[in-house]
């Protein structure tokens, strides 16, 4: 008689995945074609037959799911139902012009709740260094006084990754960023036990050794799990329709149906609430300004 239990899904291959069950055991467990392939923080519904093994019998309905681009630009999932996702941006690899902005809005089109984590900031305390950061270093008042968490972290000197590892407690994340702004030195810091994990993970799999390349779901030490996905969004991501770059901008938000036009893109219409907001000083400039660059973008 098989029995019937709920799990998670750890990590997630082509035809099987690791699902950890919730009485706290693993199981590797199989797909069905009928049912489909789950990803990494589905839950799930796994019949065994023994401790062994499962199948999964029923996908549970996402809350959200963090997408990246392919080559082509279409979406991939790469996890599901995240409470947040962490951007990691630092003054070196200096981010590019509005890279956070695209960031912070694309995340807000998934529907998961962004957060800014400015690493390697011991170096902003060099002003060389501090005066080729970038604009987004020089506004993080701004995107505090518009809801969005900021914290700073170093994996080298103070302050650390104490207020990252607060920010993470009992939340299920991702951290996301281009190359070489540290995110793998961040997660190290904040599981010193992933070798532990994997290594769980390589034995409930039975065979082979789990890789550390394919996105995984890891316990944090004082609770909470952190998704671990290298790679992502380092190749930048998808292209998001105009409508959607402008309720990415949540200070826009609460004009958006005040424009003359229903369909105003908020640029070169007359009579458009959005601008006058910015003329007003209800908007911050700067931040319009960044909207309009990543709509000039769009159209190209
Ligand atoms: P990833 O590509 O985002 O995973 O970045 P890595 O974790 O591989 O880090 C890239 C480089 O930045 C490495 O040489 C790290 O040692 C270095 N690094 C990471 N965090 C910090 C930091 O807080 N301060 C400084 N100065 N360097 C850091
Ligand atoms: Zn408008």
């Amino acid at each position: 008689m098989p029995v019937e239990s709920a799990g998670r899904v750890l990590v997630s291959y082509g035809g099987h995945g690791i699902v950890r069950l919730d009485d706290g055991s693993t199981l590797n467990c199989k797909y069905r074609r009928k049912v489909g392939r789950p990803f990494c923080g589905d839950r799930v519904v796994v019949h065994s037959a023994d401790r062994e093994s499962g199948v999964v019998e029923h996908i549970e309905p996402w809350r959200n799911r963090f997408v990246r681009a392919d080559q082509q630009g279409r979406q991939n999932v790469v996890a599901t139902n995240l409470d947040q996702v962490m951007i990691v941006i630092a003054p070196c690899p200096a981010p590019s012009t509005d890279l956070l902005e695209r960031y912070l809005v694309a995340v807000q089109s998934l529907g998961i709740a962004p957060v800014i984590v400015v690493n390697k900031s011991e170096l902003l305390q060099q002003e060389k260094i501090a005066a080729q950061a970038g604009p987004a270093f020089s506004h993080f008042e701004d995107y505090l006084e518009l809801g969005y968490p900021v914290v700073r972290t170093s994996c080298k000197a103070e302050p650390g990754v104490g207020a990252l590892i607060e920010l993470l407690h009992g939340k299920r994340s991702i951290l996301v960023g281009q190359s070489g702004v540290g995110k793998s030195s961040l997660v190290n810091r904040v599981l010193p036990d992933m070798q532990l994990q994997t290594n769980a993970l390589s034995e409930a799999t039975g065979k082979g050794t789990h890789t550390t390349t394919t996105t995984t779901l890891y316990d944090l030490p004082a609770g909470g799990q952190l998704i671990d996905s290298p790679g992502v969004w380092e190749f930048g991501i998808w292209k998001l329709e105009d409508a959607e770059l402008a309720a990415g901008f949540p200070e826009f938000v609460q004009f958006l149906g005040q424009c003359r036009f229903h369909n105003c893109r908020h640029h070169t219409e007359p009579a458009c609430a959005v601008k006058t907001a910015v003329e007003e000083g209800l908007i911050h400039a700067w931040r319009y300004e960044s909207y309009v660059r990543l709509l000039i973008q769009n159209a190209k």
